[in-house]
């Protein structure tokens, strides 16, 4: 491996650290502490892995956290009540529909419920429209914005720099792509209508990889000396020396979580590169943190 890693750890920590005095002058001003509320329907278990993960992260930062639990067959009419509770409630201010739903609900009528104020996690139309109008300065979608900080994390200037993108989801692609824009950056967004997707990422000196595909970048995608963004999230099974699958003690595949980038290849070519796990994971939960501290003290003010 030639690339330097990107800590993510280390931003991430660097933003909570400017959180601090932020969570303490709603504190001073309002009595409490930022509070974000969890809605989690039905139990999903890497749902309520990830909720788990939020709350510890929550009272690291001394930011309140309540899951707000419904039934699997709770159905939309009470999930958009309990959105619209906590929509008008004075002492929450971001609020968190946990994905998956099940089945029957359908996730953008329900996230669409969320007032833009409290859209902490950057999902609402609202949110999304406003990085058109270089207006990103308060909310911004978590994943899109971990990557986009991670990007400054380490080359300082974006501008001018060539940018690719693959993955153009509402949720990380777009919006990266906009941030990236935005700085003014140059931006070429791939995805599965791309012709000639080696021919783009090989031209990159920032490569994002957003597609949610184990493997689906490696080395010979890579510019030498490039910076390699990986926004993946996939498990995949452990295998052994010879490539056949580790077992647990209940016999079944161990699985391990990797990104979208061959790890390996691609850090032999490129200058800097996220790990999965430790990269773009963490800095989404401190953006998560920052955008409930932020929207707090617009709540408050
Ligand atoms: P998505 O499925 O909504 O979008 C994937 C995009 O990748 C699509 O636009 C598709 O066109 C593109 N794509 C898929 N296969 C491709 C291929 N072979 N060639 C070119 N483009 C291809 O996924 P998403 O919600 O944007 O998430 C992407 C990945 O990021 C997933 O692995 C997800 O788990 C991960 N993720 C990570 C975080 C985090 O905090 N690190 C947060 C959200 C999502």
């Amino acid at each position: 491996m030639s690339a330097k890693l990107i800590d993510g750890e280390a931003l991430a920590a660097r933003i909570r650290a400017d959180l601090a005095p932020q969570v303490d002058a709603v504190r001073r001003r309002t009595g409490a502490p930022p509070r974000l509320a969890s809605i989690l329907v039905g139990d999903n278990a890497g749902a309520r892995v990830y909720a788990r993960s939020q709350a510890r992260s929550c009272e690291e930062a001394g930011i309140a956290y309540d899951l707000v639990e419904l039934a699997a067959d709770a159905g939309a009419g009470a999930l958009a009540a309990a959105i619209a509770r906590l929509g008008t409630d004075a002492a929450v201010h971001g609020i968190i529909l946990q994905m998956p739903l099940p089945a029957g609900l359908v996730a953008r009528e329900m996230t669409e419920r969320i007032p833009p104020a409290k859209d902490v996690e950057g999902v609402t139309a609202a949110i999304l429209g406003r990085l058109m109008f270089l207006e990103g300065a308060d909310l911004v979608p978590c994943t899109a914005a971990a990557a986009y900080e991670l990007i400054r994390f380490t080359i300082g200037d974006i501008r001018g720099a060539e940018c690719v993108v693959v993955g153009r989801s509402a949720i990380v692609g777009k919006p990266v792509a906009c941030l990236i824009m935005n700085d003014r950056g140059t931006c070429t967004v791939c995805h599965t209508g791309t012709r000639d997707l080696k021919g783009h990422t090989t031209r990159a000196d920032v490569l994002v990889v957003a597609a949610g595909r184990p493997g689906l970048i490696s080395g010979e995608h890579v510019r030498p000396g490039a910076v390699v963004i990986d926004v993946g999230i996939n498990r995949v099974p452990l295998l052994d020396a010879a490539g056949g699958p580790v077992l647990n003690d209940k016999g079944r595949p161990k699985m391990k979580t990797v990104g979208d980038v061959d790890f390996e290849s691609a850090a032999a070519v490129a200058g800097a590169i996220t790990p999965v796990p430790g990269g773009v994971g963490p800095v989404t939960v401190a953006i998560l943190l920052r955008n409930t501290v932020r929207a707090a003290r617009a709540l408050v003010r």
